[in-house]
């Protein structure tokens, strides 16, 4: 039988604020243990919690730039469990009542870059982090890290609308370009500030009805969602086929055996005995504040790969892979401000060259920290299109550029690199090239026309590569057909 994964994925955003949700604690990660906390969020008895306001108009745009619907009442909840880490005894979060429901996000597929995959949002809602417990790090004793108490998290829910592994791998790339788009979210997964559950099912292809799902934990790098929901996909397959029954259960990704194990028969939402927080009161969102934000919203990611397609005549791709991210979309079109001329040409620069070394230092997502401004990859350009470097010279230049921080013209200035592009020359240099091979001069006269590269090669050995190769050829055919 031909089976169909249905999966929704619940991702977890820690947002940019300085301080935490409910107190004014920071929010700074790396800080000394318990060095960023207070009776508020230490959960000590007699304590109120308040509101940070930027935290709902970080959900707000969140929502906005979703599609979802807001909602002008919302309400606080307290889920209710008991773990070292949560010292209340509760996390305050939301329930019946959400701020946004009913959205949706285009996500672009990488294998067709000219088409998208509309993931329905389910809801968007605020809630405080807990904090960390540390287990190995005495033989004795379980320590616990409270500075994640209260800082600020969105949930974001989609609807089971995914249905391979790439297209979670697509949607969480997809959702992480437009959090730091809206820079409400850095986005950075290897620090905890964007984690993902995955609801894996599977059923027959063509079936309406959903199977039973599983839920996979926290995992935290593009890569290992995708892999783990290829592995549960594979291992519902299977215990299907042997006639087993999948029980609905959380499952742990284990990135070093590759596998999902049990962690736990999955809790019913009544085990959490939500109910609406007597601390803190209904949340109502003024409209004209919502229409301010809505305003006030930078341009998306989708938007700006139209108007690159539109305004620059790039292809969807190019478009695609330049606005994936705000820095690199922003550091393209400085390049080209700065050198009009060609568009496309700067794409390619930016996505084979730049995109590389950024990649193999892992600034992909930090591109202003490299030390090369979009000035000098314009100037590098223009000093192509003008015909003073070769293209081949210039990734020799760019790599130095990319080492040292330097403008292309002072690296080709000091290594005297600038193309040969006189006439006089090149007919001297072609004379000598001539002259050391007569056997070849007769053989391409005799009509192996072929030839002609063989003395092109020659005559680039003989300059270092610099030669103007279209006055080159020019200048070897005229002598040798003469
Ligand atoms: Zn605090």
């Amino acid at each position: 039988m031909e089976y169909e994964p249905v999966i929704g994925l619940e991702v977890h955003a820690q947002l940019l604020t300085e301080s935490k949700i409910f107190c004014g604690c920071s929010t700074q990660f790396g800080a000394e243990p318990n060095h960023n906390t207070c009776p508020v969020c230490m959960g000590l008895p007699g304590v109120l919690p308040v509101l940070n306001k930027r935290v709902v108009e970080y959900a707000l745009k969140t929502a906005l730039a979703t599609h979802c619907r807001i909602a002008a009442h919302s309400r606080w909840a307290r889920k209710n469990y008991f773990y070292p880490d949560l010292p209340k005894g509760y996390q305050i979060s939301m329930y019946e009542l959400p701020i946004a429901e009913h959205g949706y996000l285009d996500v672009p597929l990488q294998s067709q870059t000219d088409q998208t995959k509309r993931v329905r949002l389910t809801r968007i809602h605020m809630e405080e982090d807990a904090g960390k417990n540390i287990h190995d790090a005495r033989g004795d004793a379980s320590l616990v890290d409270l500075n994640r108490t209260g800082v600020p998290l969105l949930e974001i829910v989609s609807e089971p609308d995914i249905r391979s592994p790439e297209e979670a791998g697509a949607y969480l790339r997809s959702l992480r370009s437009l959090l730091r788009y809206l820079e409400v979210c850095d986005g950075n997964m290897e620090e905890g500030s964007l984690r993902c559950d995955a609801n894996v099912s599977i059923r027959p292809r063509g079936s309406a009805e959903f199977g039973t799902r599983t839920e996979i934990k926290n995992v935290n790098s593009f890569r290992a969602v995708e892999k783990a929901i290829q592995y549960e996909i594979g291992r519902q397959i299977q215990a299907t086929e042997a006639g087993e029954t999948i029980v609905q259960e959380t499952r742990l990704w284990d990135a070093e055996r590759e596998v999902t194990r049990s962690m736990r028969s999955k809790e019913f939402a009544h085990d959490y005995r939500y109910f609406p927080d007597p601390d803190l009161l209904p949340l109502v969102v003024d409209h004209g504040w919502v229409t301010e934000l809505k305003t006030s919203l930078p341009e998306l990611p989708t938007d700006r790969q139209e108007r690159f397609i539109r305004d620059y005549g790039l292809p969807a791709y190019d478009a695609a892979v330049l606005t994936a991210h705000k820095e690199v979309a922003e550091y393209y079109e400085q390049a080209v401000r700065a050198h009009p001329v060609d568009p496309k040409a700067m794409s390619n620069w930016v996505m084979d060259s730049v995109l590389r070394v950024l990649k193999d230092d892992r600034l992909d997502l930090h591109i202003s920290r490299w030390p090369c401004p979009p000035e000098h990859l314009a100037q590098l350009v223009s000093l192509i299109h003008d015909g003073k470097i070769s293209g081949k010279i210039a990734k020799t230049v760019f790599d130095k550029m990319h080492e040292s921080g330097q403008p292309p013209q002072a690296i080709i200035q000091a290594r005297g690199l600038w193309q040969v592009s006189d006439s006089d020359t090149l007919d001297a240099q072609i004379d000598q090239v001539m002259a050391d091979n007569p056997d070849k001069v007769v053989a391409y006269r005799g009509g192996k026309e072929k030839l002609l590269g063989f003395f092109i090669g020659q005559v680039m050995r003989a300059t270092g590569g610099k030669a103007n190769p279209q006055l080159l050829n020019q200048l070897l055919k005229k002598k040798l057909d003469s």
